[in-house]
């Protein structure tokens, strides 16, 4: 992709603007590459940082000119979060180069540290030593994700910042949230190659141990975020704040369909249904993808990683190679068919009514699904435990547990399991309107820390009695899908 169009051709010690000399790549994504950059001479410079991260875009006149309105939209979200408390990424000047491939705009940020799918990898139980792997995960054997307490924390941030976001005067949709584009704003970066992880992770800044930093940061009250990536932000309808009370004006507007075809947003797995029905995108549309992107950091697996043609691989970073094209169903068809899955419910007749491509999706008529395979009900509870149907009826066997009585659930499943059951139902319904918003989500129980996360001291806090189990063997995909 370097080449006419493509990113711009970066070399270590290249110097841009003839102010920033570049030091590290840092990460990269469907727009653009990312550079470590130390400030030259930071005696003129107007920011106290002697390092920043500088993105630059590739060349091609749709990104262009989503790189002007990402710059527009961040001097808005930088100037209005004077006292930097509103986890969002600060855009701190932006300039354009020319090279072989074209004319490129650079966005200079402040620099943080690994994004939050980094984060996912340094917990792949298959990663970690067999020790550490049994401490973690002895409590819930099949939950392989982040630590619940740091999960937590970054929960709330992200909360925090959605709702930054979406109240005036931003009222903005961020329309691509996903643990790559939330970074962690740890001191310390690392350059993690794609498939080696962090073993072969490169540490700069001064001479720290990744190992040794990894450790110290992972106390958790260390964690801090900060949203970033606003490169697909779009403005909220007109009536943002009337959508985001869900007053009667919002549902008139979300139940109204767009007159021309939508665009198409998100990232396939933490898509929202009414994104893929080709229905006007609300901030409700951003609290699908942080509920499915809660789900992936617990788990440690993909909530909806749906099949067939179409755009939407995991290889890929942003996923648009790769298709399934020879399967008699698109990747959308099975998507809906997992959501209902979950749900248990169809589709309600007024968001379909407001979809640009339902018809494509359903007949109108009897309102099922053209196409699709067919795929098992499953409970969200049973997702997050990581059991199949028949591994729970064995559970409910052991235990005895009299299925019919009324809290047999409570005695299946671990009370937080149940309770992040209820948290993830709050933003996974079909209904944008029936979401709730970032706001009000701040205030459920299960993102409440107890004392025991206070115990809680990253990896190495617990000491093993039992003998540990062997890590699961993984699939080769990044991560296996929650079905
Ligand atoms: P894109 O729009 O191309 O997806 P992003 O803004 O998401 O670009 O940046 C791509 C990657 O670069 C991120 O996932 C992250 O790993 C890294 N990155 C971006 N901004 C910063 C920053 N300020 N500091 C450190 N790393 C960053
Ligand atoms: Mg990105």
């Amino acid at each position: 992709d370097y080449r006419n169009g493509g990113y711009h051709e970066v070399f270590i010690g290249d110097v841009l603007n003839q102010q920033y000399k570049v030091c590290h790549k840092l990460g990269w994504g469907h727009f653009s590459t990312v550079w470590l950059c130390e400030i030259l001479d930071s005696r003129r410079s107007p920011f106290p940082n002697k390092f920043v991260a500088i993105k630059i875009v590739r060349s091609q006149p749709n990104y262009t000119k989503a790189a002007k309105e990402e710059i527009s939209m961040l001097k808005t979200i930088t100037e209005c979060d004077k006292e930097n408390s509103n986890h969002v990424s600060h855009l701190l000047d932006f300039f354009s180069v020319t090279g072989r491939n074209g004319t490129h705009h650079c966005l200079v940020f402040e620099t943080l540290g690994l994004n939050i799918l980094n984060l996912l990898r340094l917990y792949d139980p298959t990663s970690l030593p067999q020790e550490t792997f049994s401490v973690m995960y002895r409590t819930f054997p099949r939950i392989y994700g982040v630590p619940q307490p740091i999960v937590k924390l970054i929960c709330i941030q992200t909360l925090r910042a959605l709702h930054y976001l979406h109240s005036p005067p931003i009222s903005l949709i961020h329309t691509d949230l996903k643990p790559e584009n939330i970074l962690l704003e740890w001191p310390v970066v690392f350059c993690i190659d794609d498939r080696q992880g962090i073993k072969n992770a490169d540490a700069f800044f001064g001479d720290c141990n990744p190992d040794h930093d990894i450790h110290r940061h992972s106390k958790f009250k260390k964690y801090r975020i900060k949203l970033s990536d606003f490169g697909n932000s779009i403005h909220s309808p007109e009536s943002g704040m009337a959508v985001l009370e869900k007053g009667p004006h919002a549902h008139s507007l979300l139940f109204q369909k767009p007159p021309y075809p939508p665009h198409r947003i998100q990232t396939r797995q933490y898509r929202a249904p009414e994104s893929i029905l080709g229905c006007t995108p609300s901030p409700g549309t951003d609290l699908w993808s942080f509920g499915c992107m809660a789900f992936e950091l617990v788990t440690g697996r993909v909530l909806f990683n749906p099949r067939g043609k179409g755009e939407g691989d995991l290889e890929w970073n942003d996923g648009y190679d790769d298709q399934d094209d020879n399967s008699a169903y698109d990747r959308d068809d099975d998507h809906l068919t997992l959501v209902k899955a979950i749900l248990h419910t169809d589709p309600p007749e007024k968001l379909l009514n407001a979809g640009f491509w339902s018809e494509d999706l359903f007949d109108i008529f009897t309102r099922q699904q053209r196409r699709g395979i067919k795929r098992k009900e499953r409970e969200l509870a049973d997702l997050i435990m990581g059991w199949t149907k028949v591994e729970k009826e064995l559970i409910i066997q052991q235990k005895q547990i009299d299925i019919n009585q009324p809290n047999a659930r409570e005695l299946i499943y671990p009370t937080p399991v149940l309770q992040f059951e209820a948290f993830l139902l709050k933003c996974l319904t079909w209904s944008p309107v029936d979401r709730y918003s970032a706001f009000e989500l701040l205030n459920d129980d299960w993102l409440k820390l107890t004392t025991d996360d206070y115990e809680f001291d990253g990896l190495n806090l617990i000491q093993s009695t039992t003998n540990p189990p062997s890590p699961p063997k993984r699939p080769k995909h990044r991560y296996q899908s929650g079905f």
